[in-house]
């Protein structure tokens, strides 16, 4: 009938707009390359920050004693310490613990949220076991995850440029993050102090590299997207500081910001950035990352209960509310193997309250969700060819045997199996079979608390 056949329109035309062909992908990448020389060679000189994060050595593995990290940057908030034995000790011990932050405390005062933040560090300092040793006299440090755009002028001060992934505390903006806390970990009485102020890609990257000497680069897949790698501090030109002795800076790229006329960008994607808390910014962080995927799905769906009348004559109301669709339930029903496909259906019902759904509306569904997430996978495919680009590492190394380790953190890459599976073959598509085996994606759980503890250490002047 009519109504079904235009369904499938709707549904063509996404695939079209989505489509992410190898060739459009290679100047997606060649595009992430030359926007990162141009935000190297000066401040604001692109849309992608390329902000030095002052760290200019990675941890080594000599790291010894108790830390603590802070993880601040998305729905959770966590608090670990990891005992680490230094050379051959490797992580003795670890714990930590996980808060969600209360919407109303993203959306407050900088006083309040930070306040929030030192209330849940005492609770969970104050249940230290014996297990973790902190000399007598010795203030127990801190390594500071802060996953979002900083400037920094020291390794352990920065301030805020802006909020991004729902966060929008106005009275934050400008100011030193670090003293924010400091000043609320003093309120609480804490003995405690931050040695090192870390974006969650920094953290990965230092994780990463206690594990495997050879990591270049961290991306974060979760509720945003971000990317860090290790520069030559000769091609920052910005940067008008002493050149460290290891020559290297790693460079937080800020990479969800990046913006290209290649992008492929639909009208549910315009009307996601024009609904949400900042307009115009990080266009590549809402076609790829966790906060965004399910609502561009929704979006999908909602049109077409609304122009081919999926669901009937009337448009069920809950298809409507922003956000209600998140990404863990488009991962559910991609993954959805069943012969009647009845996690769809389930979740239909459930979230959407659409009952009864037919196998054919179910499996358009479905297609929705993987229009989406591969769009998604491969965009973020291209960025990291982008990386590898820049760093001379896309192409068969001279080197034989060497291999070179992305590492990822983030639950979108972790859970979201079709997304993730699709990144690696997407890299294998764009790098070639030779160039491919000599690049690893290492999944580094909870890599950037324990990168912003092991900074911490590495930094210890105690
Ligand atoms: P954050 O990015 O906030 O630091 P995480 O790395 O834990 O936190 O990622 C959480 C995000 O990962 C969620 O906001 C969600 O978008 C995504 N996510 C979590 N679980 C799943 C899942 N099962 N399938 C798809 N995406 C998921
Ligand atoms: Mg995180």
């Amino acid at each position: 009938c009519r109504r079904w056949g235009r369904a499938m329109e709707i549904l063509q035309e996404l695939e079209e707009k989505c489509a992410t062909p190898t060739w459009k992908l290679k100047r997606i990448a060649d595009a992430m390359n030359v926007e990162m020389h141009a935000g190297l060679a000066s401040e604001g000189g692109s849309k992608l920050k390329m902000l030095i994060t002052y760290v200019d050595k990675l941890p080594t593995g000599n790291e010894e004693g108790l830390y603590y990290a802070l993880d601040l940057g998305g729905t959770n908030f966590r608090v670990l310490r990891v005992q680490l034995g230094g050379k051959e000790g490797g992580i003795v011990c670890q714990e930590f613990t996980e808060v969600s932050i209360p919407p109303n405390l993203m959306v407050g005062t900088s006083t309040e949220l930070f306040d929030y933040i030192a209330a849940e560090l005492g609770k969970f300092v104050s249940e230290e076991s014996e297990d973790f040793k902190v000399p007598p006299g010795r203030q127990r440090e801190i390594g500071f995850t802060f996953s979002f755009p900083v400037m920094q002028t020291l390794i352990a001060s920065g301030n805020l440029i802006k909020w991004t992934k729902g966060f929008n505390i106005e009275d934050a903006v400008g100011k030193d993050v670090v003293e924010e806390l400091m000043k609320a970990i003093r309120e609480r009485g804490l003995d405690m102090r931050v040695n090192a102020l870390v974006n969650d890609t920094v953290g990965t990257l230092a994780g990463g590299r206690y594990t495997h000497k050879n990591a270049i680069a961290a991306i974060i897949l979760g509720t945003g997207t971000n990317a860090a790698y290790v520069e030559r501090v000769q091609a920052i030109p910005k940067w008008h500081g002493p050149l460290p002795d290891s020559g290297e800076m790693v460079i937080n790229m800020e990479w969800g910001n990046f913006r290209s006329s290649h992008l492929p960008l639909t009208e549910y994607d315009h009307s996601l950035d024009a609904e949400s808390l900042n307009p115009g910014e990080q266009i590549f962080e809402k076609i790829i990352s966790g906060m965004y995927l399910g609502e561009i799905v929704r979006k999908v769906i909602c049109k077409m209960a609304e122009e081919a009348l999926l669901f009937g004559d009337n448009v069920p109301p809950k298809l409507k509310v922003p956000f209600i669709f998140r990404t863990p339930d488009m991962s559910a029903m991609h993954h959805d193997s069943s012969a009647d496909l009845n996690v769809v259906g389930s979740k239909l019902k459930n979230i959407f309250e659409i009952s009864d759904t037919s196998l054919e509306v179910r499996k358009v569904v479905v297609e929705i969700c993987n229009i989406i997430a591969t769009r998604g996978s491969r965009l973020a495919a291209a960025g990291i060819l982008g990386i590898l680009k820049k760093m001379g590492k896309d192409s068969v190394s001279d080197v034989k045997g060497e291999k070179n380790v992305i590492a990822m953190d983030g639950g979108l890459y972790e859970h979201y199996t079709e997304y993730s599976k699709c990144l690696e073959n997407t890299l294998k598509e764009l790098v070639g079979d030779d160039a491919s085996e000599s690049i690893i994606i290492e999944l580094s759980k909870d890599g950037s608390g324990i990168g912003a503890a092991l900074l911490a250490a590495s930094l210890s002047t105690q």
